[in-house]
Parts: structure tokens; C-alpha cells; sequence
């Protein structure tokens, strides 16, 4: 029996559900993994995490299709995606398949949480792993936790999409060291501040540029850029420091292959921002959320879509994104893994 949420009012927030998946790591090996009821994580004050930071995390989610089968996108890439960043912070890699396993296996124990199909509602699924024996001269943990929760959560805007304003920042997303292609904790910590101010200067998200050159657009906070030139191309920044969404890889595919669109994954420039027709942020949370003007100190930069609704190329990769992951659309060879039929 699906629980007695109200569904539509959900925002993106945690609400702790029934089940989650644990495997500790100790002794060079991960142990079986189990579903538990406890929410809580107890560790040593000294544990890797706490003292040096060292953990990563994934974000996927689960949906009702149209025809009422429980399933989640493209997980595969979620388990691939979590191995690079445990390699490049020294920690263990939980064995992809596995990983995807755990993640069927938290959906459906918590199946009552996945909201139903037309609410707007899915079920985010968040799996982590953190350093978790005592650490502290400065060198990796011996042991370790993986953990996925899953939590319903609303649709990332309320009340319909409607295009933000942000601004080129000051501030880097991630170190400048190479670790801006990984999915980690310390990228957020070292962009909190940015956002925060950039909250306070009114504007929703930040553009960071590379640190190197401060010429070229990499990403924002959360999500990659997307643009549309005006001819219809669709035009990616190519970076070795930002993270390789999957969604964004998703939607190469979908404008080369669904929609007959040229796609360019190349370097882009800060100066050539003005002559893009739409432009639009890409996660797991959002799909896409478009941006009506980036203001770079002080200059503006108005995109022809403007500010009242998505622009037309934009919201048809979304309804195609958004279509394969309901079920409506036929989706490409391995995309869905359906955990409930
Ligand atoms: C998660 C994330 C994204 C979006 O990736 P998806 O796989 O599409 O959800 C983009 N940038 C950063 C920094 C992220 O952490």
C-alpha cells in the first residue's frame, strides 16, 4: 500500500523511510550488505570522515511509469561514476554490480515510498560511502561504510519551471587541484559560501569559470550547462574539472538521436554566452531548469527565451528526457532498469 503522503506538496527535502543498505569495509573487503531499519550512523569521533574528509556520494532516482512498473535510469553509470571518485579520494570501490543490486534492492523495500505516476514526485536514492575508523595522521581509512537511503521528493520547482537569473562568481566551485570531476562532499562544502552569497546578492545559482583562465564556462554548483545556439545546435562545455553529469550525457543523446539536433561537446567561452539562444542547468534533481540571464559583474546577458517559460529546443529535450524516464517514450538499449514490474 503506497503511503498516506500528500504527494504534491513534497518538496526537496529528507523524509526517512523503512529501509536502508549498509556494507562495511574492513580487512581489504566489503561484507555482505544488509537492509536495516536504523537510520542512524554511529562512529568513532576520529573516524577518516570527520577529520580529513574523505567521502563521496550518488544521486539517482526511482519513478512510476505510466504503465505502473517501478523503475530508476541508467544506474550503471551512477556505479561507474562512484568508483571514480572513490579512486581519486583512496577509498575502496563498492563492485559496480553490487551497487546496482543494493539500489533495487532499497527501492523495493521502501516500494510504498516511490510516488505514484502524474504527481510530479519521485523517489531519490542516495548512496555514500565515508572513511570510518579513527584517522589521525593524515592517510587514508582502513575501513569503511556504503550506505543508500531513499527519500520522496518533490518536484525540484514548485508551481512549474520558471528561468533563473545567475551570475558569473568570483569563487571556485572545487579546488583547483582536479577534483572537480568527482562527486564529493568537500566540492559542496568549498561552494557553500558562494552560494550563500550569491543568494544574498539575489541571484539563484553561480556560473563558475575555470580557475586557470577565467575565460571558460564550466559549471554551477549542482548541475551542468546546456545551450542552444540559434540555428538549434546544442552546445556543451567540455571540462576535465566539472562532473560528468548524467543527465547531460543523457541529453546528448536524446538531441542527436531523438531529435535530429547537431551537438557540440567542446570548450566555451564566457564571451560567446551572448550569442546562445537558450540556456539551461542539468541534474538528477531538476532535468533541466532554464536560465533566463546570467549577469556578469554587472553586465547582462539576456537569453532570447527570456524570463516568463523555458525556451522551445529546451523544454523539448526535457518532455524527451522526461518521456524516456516515465515510460512514455521508448527509452536506448540498458537506459531503465525496471525493479517492479
Ligand atoms: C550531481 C552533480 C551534477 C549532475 O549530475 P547528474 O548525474 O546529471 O545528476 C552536476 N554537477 C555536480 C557538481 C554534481 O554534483
Amino acid at each position: 500500500m503506497s503511503k498516506n503522503i500528500d504527494w504534491s506538496s513534497l518538496g526537496f527535502g529528507y523524509i526517512e523511510t523503512e529501509q536502508r543498505f549498509v556494507s562495511n569495509y574492513k580487512d581489504g573487503s566489503w561484507d555482505e550488505g544488509v537492509l536495516t531499519g536504523d537510520s542512524q550512523v554511529v562512529i568513532s569521533e576520529c573516524a577518516g570522515v570527520l577529520q580529513y574528509a574523505q567521502t563521496c556520494f550518488e544521486g539517482l532516482k526511482a519513478y512510476t511509469t505510466e504503465d505502473g512498473k517501478v523503475v530508476c535510469f541508467r544506474p550503471d553509470l551512477n556505479a561507474q561514476r562512484m568508483s571514480d571518485s572513490c579512486k581519486r579520494l583512496e577509498m575502496p570501490v563498492f563492485p559496480e554490480d553490487k551497487f546496482v543490486e543494493a539500489v533495487a534492492k532499497v527501492v523495493e523495500a521502501n516500494i510504498d515510498y516511490v510516488p505514484p505516476y502524474g504527481s510530479g514526485a519521485t523517489l531519490y536514492i542516495r548512496p555514500y560511502m565515508f572513511g570510518s575508523n579513527p584517522v589521525i595522521g593524515v592517510k587514508p581509512a582502513t575501513e569503511y561504510q556504503f550506505r543508500i537511503f531513499v527519500t520522496p521528493v518533490g518536484p525540484y520547482f514548485k508551481g512549474g519551471v520558471k528561468p533563473i537569473v545567475i551570475r558569473v562568481s568570483d569563487f571556485d566551485r572545487a579546488a583547483p587541484n582536479g577534483t572537480g570531476h568527482i562527486k564529493a562532499g568537500l566540492n559542496y562544502a568549498m561552494s557553500l559560501h558562494a552560494i550563500q552569497d550569491a543568494h544574498e546578492q539575489g541571484y539563484a545559482e553561480n556560473l563558475y569559470l575555470d580557475p586557470a583562465t577565467r575565460t571558460k564556462v564550466e559549471e554551477t554548483g549542482g548541475a551542468n550547462f546546456i545551450f542552444i545556439t540559434k540555428d538549434g545546435k546544442l552546445v556543451t562545455p567540455k571540462s576535465n574539472s566539472i562532473l560528468p553529469s548524467i543527465t547531460r550525457r543523457s541529453l546528448m543523446y536524446v538531441a542527436e538521436k531523438y531529435l535530429g539536433m547537431e551537438v557540440e561537446h567542446r570548450e566555451v567561452y564566457l564571451d560567446e554566452l551572448k550569442d546562445f539562444a537558450e540556456c539551461g542547468l542539468c541534474g538528477t534533481a531538476a532535468v533541466i531548469s532554464p536560465v533566463g540571464k546570467i549577469v556578469d559583474h554587472g553586465k547582462e546577458i539576456c537569453f532570447p527565451s527570456g524570463m516568463d517559460d523555458m525556451g522551445p529546443v529546451t523544454k523539448k529535450l526535457y518532455d524527451t528526457l522526461t518521456g524516456i524516464q516515465m515510460g512514455r517514450i521508448e527509452a536506448p538499449e540498458g537506459w531503465i532498469k525496471v525493479i517492479k514490474e
